[in-house]
Formats: C-alpha cells, structure tokens, sequence
C-alpha cells in the first residue's frame, strides 16, 4: 500500500495532516523510498548519492545488513523494558560505549534523541555546579526542545518565548565570518592551496575570541557558570570550526568559575572526524559530560549522555531518573551493531582518508569560483560556505544558493545547507563512502557551478 501512495497523495496528505513548520529542501520535496549504504531511490526509482546521510545521521549506510540483522534478532526476542528492568543489550552496550571513551568518563545515561541528551546534560551541570547559567556560541544547535532552545542560538529555531533561563549566547569564534578576519586554513591540509592574505599570526584571532568569551563569564550571575557548551565543529552554523587552542583556553576559564564543560558530540562523533573518535580529541581537551545523537544509533532513535561518576552522583543526589524508552533492548542491540561495523569496517580511517581526499578536492573548486569563499572541515564533515565575491565574504544570496541545490539534486546528489543565512553546503555522507563516490560529487557541484556562472552572466 505504501509502494502505491502517489506523489501528489503523498503531497494532500502532508498538507492536510502534517506540520505546516517542517520545511522540505527542495521546491519539489523528495519522495523516499529506499536506502542502501550511501545510496537513496525516491518513488520513481531515481538514484541519490546521499552525502548528508539524514542530517548527519546514517553513520555506517542504509539500511546496513548487519545492523539490520542486528535490529530483526531483536524484534523478535524483546522489545521493550523501561529503565526498571535489566536486560543484557543495555549492559552489553553501556561496556563498549564505556571503552571508548577516556577516564573518568564512565556513567552512560541513555535516552532517544539530541535534544533529550543536551536536557540532561543542563540539569546535570547545574545540579552538580550548584550554579545557573550555561554558556553556548551564537549560531550553536544544541536541540529544539524548550529547555535546549536557550541553547539553540539560531533565529530560525526561536520564538519570542524565553528558551530556557540562565542561557547565555557568547561569539562564536568564526574565523571566516568574525569581525578579525582570518580563515580556517592553519593546520588545515586545504592550507597550502588556499588564497590566503592573512600573515600566519592573525589567521586564527583567537586571543580576541579569548577576550570575549572572557566579556561573558564576567557578566554572568554572580560571576559563576553551571557549564559550558560547544560542539566540537558546529554542525548547525554550517561547519565552524575555532581556532586552535581556543576551546583549551575556554574549557581552563569555566572550570575557573565553577562550571563543568560540555562537548555535544551529536555530530561529530564515532569516527566522523577521521583522525580521532571524538571531536573533543581534536581540541585536546577532556570534557565533563558528552551528549551523543543521531549517528549513534544509524538512524535508530537514540541518544546517550556520558559523564563523570562524581557528575553522576550530584544528580542522583536531586532527582530519581527514570526514562520510559531510553536504553530500550532495540536501541542497544542497533546502538552495539553500529560499534561494531565502524571497527569491523574501518570506517573511522576510511573517514580520515576518504574526506581529506574530498577536502582537498572542494578546496580546488574554491580556487577556480569567486563565489566559493571557504572550504573547511574535517575527515567526513565538511563545509562549503558560499559568498557574493571573496574580498567582501558577503553570504551569496539564499535564492542563488537554493538555485545550485536544486540543481545538485537533479543530477543526483544531495548534499546539506547550514549557516546564518544558509549561505553554506555542508556534506556529511555515510562513513562509508568511497573516493570514485566523490570524484561523481565533486564533478556534478562543479557542473552546478558552472550552471550557475552561465545563468549570471546572461
Ligand atoms: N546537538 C546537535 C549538535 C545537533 O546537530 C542536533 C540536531 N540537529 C541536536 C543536538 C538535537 O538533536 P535531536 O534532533 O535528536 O533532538
């Protein structure tokens, strides 16, 4: 029945019956039907080459064989407990997530989504800091719900309600965007094949970002933070990444006052980034508490807050956590599966190898167009921010940018948006991409570019 449920169906239906506030990419929204590995086939049998993966979500590819062996072993044993009971895929699960992270960072709260994980982490630095307010950057997503909304620093997502008390939005350290000018290129293997005019010095402009985060711990209450949230490379804003030594320097200045730190690793986490696990690895830093999401599961729902014992123990000191779905038996086996594929696979390396390949490859792109003013990112999280000319970095107009989407999707490539003004293509595929995969992504975005040049010069 649902094979036959047409287009313009589907469409009434939607209309009718579904949120008039979810908005769909493209000026005809995609009709999907199946997945596999980096593949998706929409209702007429088109073929996608997925390199958003669901919003950074499918880590190991649709509907993967062995996670969906996994998944149908399950479903047919048990389903669901509640927290209440015990089951051995909870168990199983909390050990393999457990050993993949540095000590202290032991206890594993399992819940079933982003926004649920990030909740959990403010009650947990604010019951443990006995303080209130929790920093985060302008343009930061940390979730939609109302509490994670004061956290969620991007007008898009607000409304003129208060999101959650005690937040409060600091600069953003983007080098490419910020008052100091500068660019993303030190450290970066994109670095000796950009235009950059920047001297080595200034290119980073981190003491001045230092200077203000400093601006709003001072001018919190009482001069005390509960905690401090930053995703390691923002998804959201379009793949920002801080200069280095920044988050260092700012994790040093909130324990200072109290707080405990934060890394939202619902993006960048499980080998996305390549060289390391998690994105905190790549800053060199040891959070207090980690929230993971979306690539966790492959798709499943599910989600996980990792922290502290001691951070553990001031919560449960406040409050009997109970969570009717979270850890349920399904979640855990697909959540166990998932580990597995990445090791079994390889798939952090392929990351490392297959986005720095593809890094690389956009950054060529951005010394041939005037309109491609950045390419940035890391192993499989990478972004494309687009501008009206590179001196002025002015964002190119939504309407242009939509324009160069389409197009990408009419020869078949989906890639994502991200950005203030949604000015950026973010790419963020399944980690099991290959490089001929993106030697065809790479050739149909320089298509859509020179598409696109045409239409302006006319
Ligand atoms: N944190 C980050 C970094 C995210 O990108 C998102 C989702 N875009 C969330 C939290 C919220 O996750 P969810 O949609 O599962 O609630």
């Amino acid at each position: 029945r649902y094979q036959s449920l047409g287009y313009n169906r589907v469409l009434e239906i939607h209309k009718e019956h579904l949120s008039p506030v979810v908005t769909a990419y493209f000026q005809k929204p995609l009709l999907l039907h199946q997945g596999h590995m980096e593949w998706l086939f929409d209702a007429e049998g088109n073929r996608y080459l997925d390199f958003f993966s669901g919003i950074v979500t499918v880590s190991v590819g649709h509907c993967h064989p062995k996670v969906n062996a996994v998944a149908q072993k399950q479903l047919g044993r048990l389903w669901h407990t509640s927290t209440v009971f015990f089951h051995p895929p909870m168990h199983e699960y909390a050990e393999k997530l457990a050993a993949l992270l540095p000590e202290p960072l032991k206890v594993i709260f399992l819940v079933n989504s982003g926004s649920e994980a990030n909740e959990l982490a403010m009650l947990m630095a604010r019951a443990h800091s006995n303080n209130i307010d929790i920093i985060s950057f302008r343009g930061a997503y940390h979730g939609g719900s109302p509490y994670t909304l004061g956290l969620t620093n991007v007008g898009t997502y607000k409304m003129e309600l208060p999101g959650g008390t005690g937040c409060q939005p600091t600069m953003c350290p983007d080098v490419f965007r910020g008052p100091w000018g500068g660019s993303h290129c030190r450290d970066s293997p994109v670095q000796t094949i950009r235009k950059c005019s920047c001297a080595p010095d200034c290119c980073q402009a981190k003491d001045q970002y230092i200077e203000q985060f400093k601006d709003t711990l001072s001018t919190s209450v009482a001069k005390s933070i509960a905690g401090f949230f930053a995703e390691p490379i923002q998804g959201v804003n379009g793949v920002v990444q801080y200069p280095k030594g920044f988050l260092k320097e700012a994790f040093e200045l909130v324990r200072a006052r109290g707080g405990v730190c934060i890394a939202d690793e619902v993006q960048t986490g499980f080998g996305r980034l390549g060289s390391q696990f998690w994105g905190f690895q790549t800053h060199d830093v040891l959070p207090d508490i980690v929230t993971m999401a979306k690539g966790i599961g492959n798709g499943f729902p599910m989600a996980a807050v990792v922290t502290t014992p001691e951070i553990a123990k001031s919560l449960a000191k406040r409050l009997q956590y109970f969570n009717t779905f979270g850890g349920n038996p399904m979640a855990c086996a697909i959540g166990s599966a998932v580990l597995e594929v990445i090791k079994e696979e390889n798939l952090q390396e392929n990351s490392q190898e297959v986005g720095t390949y593809m890094l690389l490859k956009f950054a060529k792109l951005r010394d041939e167009f005037e309109i491609v003013g950045d390419v940035r990112g890391k192993g499989l999280m990478i972004g494309i921010e687009m501008v009206q000319d590179k001196m002025s970095r002015r964002p190119l107009p939504r309407e242009e940018v939509n324009q160069i989407h389409e197009d990408c999707k009419h020869m078949g490539l989906l890639v994502g948006r991200g950005g203030i003004f949604s000015q950026t293509f973010r790419i963020a595929p399944s980690m099991c991409i290959t490089k001929p995969e993106v030697d065809f992504a790479t050739e149909v975005f320089h298509s859509a570019l020179i598409q696109h040049m045409e239409r302006r010069a006319k």
